[in-house]
């Protein structure tokens, strides 16, 4: 499949699907242009209309392995066949992949349980953190999402995701983010100290009832606008973490299996989770789901007191395992680092070119474009950002609508299976897009 857009956009069979869509379904979805997917192969969509796409998206950050891998539906076409439900009851597919997530995770996270969604692992989490501690209060993010279940609603930190849902869960607080394109502190990149691993014992002093029993972040925000920690963040927050004896939840449902270069975000800074959320890319498309953590939180609970109906089904478990053999097999990982390295280099070379391109920061190929009016006043710009993914689908380039804190920043994230010529081929319609918006 090359790229090929042969209707206007959109056409006339998705024009009917989205009428549709407006008929019976509610608008509470995020909204994206107008590309109706029908198939899609490896980086390749195309739509109900015969249109041909590359995927800069990879669903949202799912088609680690990209689309249909012949081996995943060889797999899942053989499953089919079998078994897709037995509920708790144990079966070899449940048992492999909990073997093979202990097996890919740091040496102290020796238990899986397996679920369907991210949502649910972050609620999972929350759950066995408080059993296990004394405490109750959780140290969480501005700026943060993880989920839309009311635990994870709780512990993100944008207005966004709450709005008019309250009263919310009881027993949270937040700090803020490094958010270093717009520090929170009006402190400059390189000359603060990281002052936001400072303010912490701040905020516990002004918000915490003294109960605190774990801390919840993600590696990078993914929602709030691929925000990535700077250097010696993490390994800071995690120190602070573990001096307190808190459960330190790691949420790499979105930053996991590739997706930053390493097969866990974690790995790049040499710290070990209590317990790692993960989610999307770790089936590439069957849902899936995985809380990995220590023997004695995990061990907290007694038989029947956590368990869900599709948790842990053949399906999808054996989805996980054969992505999973297949981001290790192919190297996808270290691809991601190599195309994450070459995209961000072309993308800082546009930089100067465009009044509106403010920042740009990724890891691996999780990559954030944050769109201004202009970069001295870096005024937000989502006009610009929703324009510039129009003009990108009409060229023939799927990419999400844009996220963040200001609905500013456009993501770029295909899947880790994309080589030198689809990149170079997707760059260069955002440069054309770019331009068009300029
Ligand atoms: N955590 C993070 C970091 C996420 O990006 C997401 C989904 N975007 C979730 C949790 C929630 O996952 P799900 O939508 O599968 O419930």
């Amino acid at each position: 499949m090359a790229i090929e857009v042969r209707t206007g956009l959109p056409g006339p069979k998705a024009k009917e699907y989205l009428e549709k869509s407006r008929l019976y379904e509610p608008r509470c979805m995020s909204e994206q242009v107008g590309l109706v997917w029908k198939r899609a192969k490896g980086v390749r969509v195309e739509d109900v209309d015969g249109n041909e796409f590359l995927d800069f998206c990879s669903g949202v950050l799912v088609a680690n392995i990209g689309h249909c891998h012949p081996r995943y539906v060889a797999e899942m076409q053989a499953q089919c066949a079998e078994l897709f439900n037995c509920y708790d009851f144990v079966n070899p597919w449940r048992v492999a992949l909990a073997e093979k997530l202990v097996k890919i995770t740091s040496p102290g996270l020796t238990k899986a349980f397996i679920l369907t969604t991210g949502s649910e692992t972050i609620e999972a989490a929350l759950k066995l953190a408080r059993r296990y501690s004394t405490g109750y209060e959780v140290l969480a993010f501005d700026g943060s999402f993880h989920g839309r279940t009311y635990g994870a609603m709780t512990a993100g930190g944008k207005l966004g995701v709450k709005k008019g849902f309250g009263p919310l869960v009881p027993g949270f607080i937040h700090a803020p983010f490094p958010y270093c394109y717009r520090c929170p502190f009006g402190k400059e990149v390189g000359d603060c100290g990281l002052h936001c691993l400072e303010h912490l014992d701040w905020v516990v002093e002004t918000r915490s009832t003294g109960e605190l029993c774990a801390v919840i972040t993600e590696s990078y925000q993914g929602g709030a606008g691929s925000i990535v920690p700077p250097p010696g963040y993490m390994e800071g927050l995690y120190g602070w973490a573990k001096d307190k004896g808190l459960v330190f939840i790691l949420d790499e449902v979105q930053s996991s299996f590739g997706r930053t270069g390493k097969m866990f975000a974690y790995e790049h800074w040499g710290i070990e989770p209590d317990l790692l959320c993960l989610g999307k890319g770790i089936s590439s498309g069957v849902p899936c789901s995985a809380l990995v953590g220590r023997e004695e939180i995990m061990g907290v609970l007694g038989p029947g007191e956590m368990s869900s109906t599709n948790g842990g089904n053949p399906l999808s478990c054996r989805a996980a395992v054969t992505a999973i053999k297949i981001v290790e097999e192919e190297k996808l990982a270290a691809n991601a680092a190599r195309q994450g390295k070459r995209m961000m280099a072309a993308l800082n070379g546009m930089k100067g070119k465009f009044r509106g391109l403010g920042d740009i920061r990724g890891m691996g190929l999780a990559i954030g474009l944050e769109m201004v009016e202009d970069k001295k006043s870096k005024e937000p710009s989502a006009r610009l950002a929703k324009a510039v993914i129009q003009e990108a689908w009409k060229r023939g380039l799927a990419m999400i609508a844009p996220i963040g804190f200001y609905g500013n920043v456009i993501r770029i994230a295909p899947p880790l299976v994309i080589n030198d010529g689809e990149v170079d081929e997707g760059l260069g319609i955002v440069e054309e897009a770019l331009k068009a918006c300029d």
